[in-house]
């Protein structure tokens, strides 16, 4: 029989790891899928989608600037995609609708939780950023048991919100960013901004970092260099980017696709080596 076919949909898209990992994933189980990078515009988004679906596409991630138009085209969305109002991941239903899944947020918590064993429980968290990732990792990260999130953006209004969305005044506050200095220490400290992908970088007070603290980059690579080093000078217990969650929530959507779950340590490692 035919490889079922996958595809990744973005704009720019040409660098994605996501070919590579799921067909690292897929011959962990002997599963032969045909998984390709797809460059559209935004205008030319839907459009697209709907022909790799209806030439018989299997299931499909997205990536920026789709995601929210992702969510939006889908028949059904997960609760995720909901909270988030965007998705990474599209699947098929078995009759040919389409269902929207958001599996950032899951991923960024197991790779704490699971790769890292990393308990979350009663932590004090900082996010940095309050955009469309920022958005799909709040929830998670209240669900694992964060004890407070404060969110502060560049905008404010935006980290407002975020904050009004979730409705859990006691557990959820805003602050300003030129305030970040005065805001004492955090024990989880998410950079959630595109700043470092930009080039722009951040200047970030030493004092958030607690003496315990997590620090994690949504950002892999080259583009968190920055703050993983900020993080380590401040004597940070933990300063990861996140690589770990890219192949975490790739590991969320091939799950969704295939009903079985790959082991993510190995290919975290090879990708590793390269990024
Ligand atoms: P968005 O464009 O939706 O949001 C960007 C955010 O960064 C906004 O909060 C914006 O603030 C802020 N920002 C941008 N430049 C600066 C700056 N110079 N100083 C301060 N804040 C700044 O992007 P996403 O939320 O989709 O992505 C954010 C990051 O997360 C990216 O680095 C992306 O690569 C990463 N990511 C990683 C994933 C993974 O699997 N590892 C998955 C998804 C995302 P403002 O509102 O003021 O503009």
């Amino acid at each position: 029989s035919q490889p079922s076919q996958f595809a990744v949909f973005g704009h720019p898209i040409a660098h994605s790891l996501s070919p590579r990992i799921h067909q690292a994933f897929a011959r962990q189980f002997g599963i032969a899928l045909e998984y390709r990078t797809t460059d559209a515009a935004p205008e030319a988004f839907a459009a697209a989608v709907r022909g790799f679906f209806a030439a018989g596409g299997a299931g499909a991630n997205v990536t920026l600037p789709h995601k929210g138009a992702a969510s939006a085209l889908a028949d059904e969305r997960s609760e995720a995609a909901m909270r988030a109002g965007s998705a990474n991941t599209l699947t098929r239903l078995p009759d040919g609708r389409l269902a929207a899944h958001n599996t950032d947020g899951t991923g960024l918590v197991r790779d704490i939780t699971e790769r890292h064993r990393v308990d979350l429980r009663g932590h004090d968290a900082l996010m940095l950023g309050a955009g469309g990732a920022a958005r799909a990792v709040a929830w998670s990260l209240l669900d694992a048991g964060v004890q407070t999130l404060t969110i502060v953006n560049r905008t404010p209004e935006t980290a407002d919100a975020l904050a009004d969305a979730i409705g859990e005044p006691a557990r959820v506050h805003t602050r300003y960013w030129n305030d970040l200095a005065d805001l004492g220490s955090y024990d989880l400290i998410v950079n959630a901004t595109s700043a470092g992908v930009l080039g722009g970088g951040l200047k970030l007070p030493m004092s958030l970092v607690g003496a315990r603290a997590l620090c994690y980059d949504l950002a892999y690579g080259a583009a968190a260099i920055d703050f993983v080093a900020w993080a380590k000078a401040a004597g940070a217990r933990y300063a990861w980017d996140g690589l770990g969650m890219l192949v975490e929530q790739a590991a969320e959507a091939f799950e969704l696709w295939h009903g079985r779950r790959p082991d993510t340590e190995p290919v975290y490692q090879a990708l590793r080596a390269t990024v």
